[in-house]
């Protein structure tokens, strides 16, 4: 046995092997020491005494699920080891194979699965320019490929937007760079045999996995590095899962010129599917928009906000289609009503494709397509497109369902209600799957055992009468089977015919020939009915398994129904408007909203704020204003809007216009960003370097306190190029918004006719100040950090001391020797007061001529002066600072 297992361990030496021994996986040598702590379970030994032991631990098979689950949690790889013959039936040893190698990627046990997201393996082949990507959500059949272009950046965006739990590359390949944007946890890593990315065997896969001659049909055929990739994943996955994938019949390329783009940074900052507090689903944009009813759509809903579409027209039809279910409240609840019992069909194909859905998974199944009809015909009666299937201008791979009337799959339904009973069993080997009147020879077993069982019961009587012990009784026994008990006290009047077969305390059974003939009419037809049933079982799941196609077709469908009448039914019970989408840089919002702060913290009444961003107006707006006052949320509210409007939702606001954006980027800086446990000055300066390479014209950029992280004036001298650089690389577009303490960047507005100040509200009384939380015109020329000092509890004592250092600071502290004189004291009867002064741009507060000549080019028009104009003017404007004489 120890050969057997040794050779097979070999083969899975990455792998915890559970090696099926009876009843029991167990595990053994470094596996056993491993695996117990991890899955607190005792460590024994086998062969113990021999001078041969061998650690060992085990579990019962019928948990196995729940065990290897923890193991993939701590980010192990499981191969499970079956015996694939009878021990009955076996000469010797019983034959064992591994059956399916479980990693972190390929985890298709739905107690295991989160059914809200999908969970992807992804394989990556770099190469010089570009990358090919493929991943595969192997629980519902889904396949992308892409091919990032660039050394990482691309690459990474993609990782942010699938966030996969392991990663597979070429041997010899170090997956380390690769993984950057996959978020937290890191995936796993693991490599794949270099000749499997090779172009002749990685297309063979690929084409046969398609069951096509060409890619062509679904856009692939250029994409020649992720299609390698794809084929080099598919061989292993096929290899590990022992299956055809038969539920893997679709490629789909996901290009990112086809998305708003947003990295790993952003979706963090701006909690898309998580929130910063926690890292869990409340509190995201996600919890807020989900109102799904199955758990195709909440998948579904988390890849459109995720990866929103680029196409208007698919913007505009997702927004048709929301309005129509928003409109229509009668078709919203009648459809979101039908949808109801609809159960995870893309999941349930999976495990009949791989062989692992029991009779309760088809029952599913079958619950979850009775409503279809129904679902199609109210579909059909409506307006929009998206909700009837007609087929529009919406070609788009994203847009999850292929164009056409929902497929209802009656054959399938009928096919799987008129053989499954209503609740059968979850086990393959008892029996009760399969209903009455389904199958005739099935039907003369179970009467021969019904019969034979009734047979038994007279006999009872009967025995009663022809021996007089009316205590008799017939018994049944799993290890003995049928018998007849008669009590110790009337152990006399046996008759002599009476075969003993077991002695109790009290009594003893016997039987007879007839009994035993009837347990075996008993037993030979409830075996031949099992096997009956299994077979017809089997026929079943592959029919569904076959129908794989069609099926996954209808479950798009339904997502995509159920993640629209979900987004109404928000916009309903949120008040959100629809937005009107233009593909001009340009954004407007009138009264808009937060949409997490205003659903998750009630007891605030939310302040809206407009927004009018890019076109004519301002393409960069400063924030400034007190600590708390509302900035970052102002900051977030404006990017969370777009993207919702992009994805296909409607928008918390009373009106907005929303100009597509290609990306957005949000970063804050680090001080803010504790959550993330990477507050470094150096993130933030790379991530805000990402911004410089990578916005467009067409981008949406926040900036809330970047710069933060480092001392006052790099803080500020960084910022303030950091503005100007944006400005210039997002040539006539580009929408920025830029929170900041800074107050010394508003002066920005005065050279750069494209910059617009903004600030908070406040109302002050005395000491005492209200934040409004209204965005308004204007800078704020302090900071109140001093007063939210004071409401946090700080001593009088320490306050009043930081106003008399405030005050030295705002008097001349940032020009001259560029010095704070933080350390000085008030002198003796100083008439210093607390002036709201800036620091000036040019020289030095104290020289006149300075303020004058930099007054002087605030006030100049650069685009209308002629080139000696300027030259004079240059010339007269050092002549004022040198003080020579005009
Ligand atoms: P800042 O970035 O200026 O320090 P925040 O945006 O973090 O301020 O907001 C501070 C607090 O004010 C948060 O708790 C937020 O929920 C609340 N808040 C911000 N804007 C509004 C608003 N428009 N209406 C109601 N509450 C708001
Ligand atoms: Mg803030």
């Amino acid at each position: 046995m120890f050969e057997q297992y040794q050779r097979i361990k070999q083969e899975h030496a990455d792998a915890i092997l559970m090696f099926r021994m009876g009843d029991f996986y167990e595990m053994f040598f470094d596996d056993a020491l491993k695996a117990s702590p991890l899955l607190e379970i005792a460590l024994t030994a086998r062969g113990r005494g021999t001078g041969n032991e061998a650690p060992m631990c085990g579990v019962p098979h019928h948990a196995v699920d729940s065990y290897i689950a923890r193991l993939i949690a701590s980010g192990l790889k499981v191969a499970v080891c079956d015996q694939v013959e009878e021990s009955g039936q076996a000469r010797g040893l019983v034959r064992r194979e591994v059956v399916r190698v479980v990693s972190p990627g390929t985890v298709t046990d739905p107690g295991a699965l989160d059914a809200r997201e999908n969970l992807y393996i992804g394989c990556i082949l770099p190469s010089e320019e570009a990358a090919g990507a493929a991943f595969v959500d192997l629980s519902t059949g889904e396949l992308r490929v892409a091919e990032p272009a660039g050394r990482g950046h691309e690459l990474a965006l993609l990782m942010a937007a699938f966030r996969p739990r392991e990663i597979l590359v070429p041997e010899g390949t170090d997956p380390e760079p690769l993984l950057d944007g996959a978020g937290d946890p890191a995936p796993a890593a693991g490599t794949l045999p270099s000749w499997s990315f090779g172009r002749d065997a990685a297309w063979r896969a690929v084409l046969e996995q398609m069951g096509t001659i060409t890619l062509e049909g679904f856009g692939c055929q250029e994409m020649d590095l992720g299609v390698r990739a794809a084929g080099a994943l598919l061989h292993h996955l096929r290899a590990t899962q022992r299956s055809a994938l038969a539920h893997i019949r679709r490629i789909v390329p996901h290009r990112t010129a086809d998305h708003m783009v947003l990295d790993a940074p952003t979706l963090r900052s701006l909690e898309v599917v998580r929130s910063l507090a926690d890292g869990g689903r409340a509190g995201s944009l996600l919890s807020v928009l989900d109102r799904t009813l199955t758990s195709m759509g909440a998948r579904l809903l988390q890849r459109w906000l995720v990866s929103p579409p680029r196409d208007e027209h698919v913007v505009r039809a997702r927004h048709e289609a929301v309005g129509e279910l928003l409109g229509d409240e009668r078709a919203r609840e009648t459809l979101r009503g039908l949808l109801k019992p609809v159960r995870d069909v893309e999941r349930l194909l999976g495990r009949a494709t791989l062989g692992t859905a029991n009779a309760r998974d088809l029952v599913a199944l079958r619950d979850s397509l009775a409503p279809l009809p129904a679902v199609r015909d109210l579909a059909a009666r409506l307006g929009a497109p998206l909700l009837t299937g007609r087929p529009g201008p919406l070609a788009s791979a994203d847009t999850a369902a292929p164009p056409g009337s929902l497929d209802a799959m009656e054959d399938l339904h009928a096919a799987l209600a008129g053989a499954l009973e209503d609740e059968p069993p979850a086990g393959l080997k008892d029996g009760g799957i399969i209903r009455a009147g389904h199958d005739a020879a099935l039907d003369d077993l179970r009467t021969i055992a019904r019969d034979a069982a009734s047979h038994i019961a007279a006999i009872e009587t009967r025995e009663r009468q022809r021996s007089g012990i009316n205590s008799l009784k017939v018994r049944y026994n799993r290890v003995f089977g049928y018998s007849i008990e008669v009590s110790r006290a009337n152990l006399a009047l046996v008759p002599p015919d009476y075969e003993r077969r077991q002695t109790l305390v009290n009594a003893e059974r016997f039987v007879t020939r007839e009994l035993k003939e009837m347990e075996e009419k008993i037993l030979t037809a409830r075996e031949r009915s099992t096997e009956i049933e299994h077979g017809i079982f089997c026929r079943l799941r592959d029919a569904v398994a076959a129908h794989g196609s069609r099926l996954k077709a209808s479950a798009q469908r339904i997502a995509e129904l159920d993640v629209l009448a979900s987004l109404a039914e928000v916009a309903a019970a949120r008040g959100y408007v629809r937005p009107e989408i233009t593909s001009r840089p340009r954004t407007r919002i009138v009264a808009g909203r937060h949409p997490i702060v205003e659903a998750v913290r009630s007891q605030e009444r939310f302040v809206p704020n407009d927004t009018t961003l890019g076109g004519d107006g301002a393409r960069i707006l400063i924030v400034t204003g007190p600590n708390m006052g509302g900035k970052s949320t102002y900051l977030r509210q404006v990017a969370l809007i777009s993207l919702m409007a992009q994805a296909g939702s409607f928008v918390p606001a009373e009106a907005a216009e929303i100009g597509l954006a290609d990306r957005i980027f949000s970063r804050i800086g680090s001080s803010d960003n504790l959550a993330g446990g990477q507050s470094t000055f150096m993130v933030e300066m790379q991530e805000t370097a990402n911004i410089l390479h990578n916005a467009t014209p067409l981008s949406l950029v926040l900036l809330d306190e970047v710069g933060r992280g480092t001392s006052t004036f790099d803080g500020l001298s960084l910022a303030w190029a950091i503005v100007e650089s944006l400005r210039a690389s997002c040539g006539t577009g580009g929408r920025v918004l830029f929170a900041t303490h800074y107050h010394e960047l508003t002066d920005l507005s005065a050279t750069l006719a494209d910059v617009r100040n903004l600030t908070v509200a406040v109302e002050e009384s005395g000491h005492d100040v209200v934040f409004l939380r209204r965005i308004v015109e204007g800078s704020a020329d302090r900071s109140y950090g001093l007063h939210v000092a004071r409401l946090a509890g700080l001593p009088p004592g320490v306050i009043e001391r930081a106003r008399e250092v405030l005050a030295n600071l705002e008097t001349n502290e940032l020009g001259g020797d560029g010095l704070p004189k933080l350390a000085r004291h008030r002198p003796a009867g100083g008439r210093e007061a607390a002036g709201a002064g800036q620091m000036p741009l040019f020289g030095a507060p104290e020289d006149p001529a300075a303020s004058e000549v930099a007054e002087a080019i605030r006030r100049m028009d650069p685009d209308a002066l002629t080139p000696l104009e300027a030259l004079t003017a240059l010339h007269r404007l050092r002549r004022r600072l040198r003080g020579d004489p005009e």
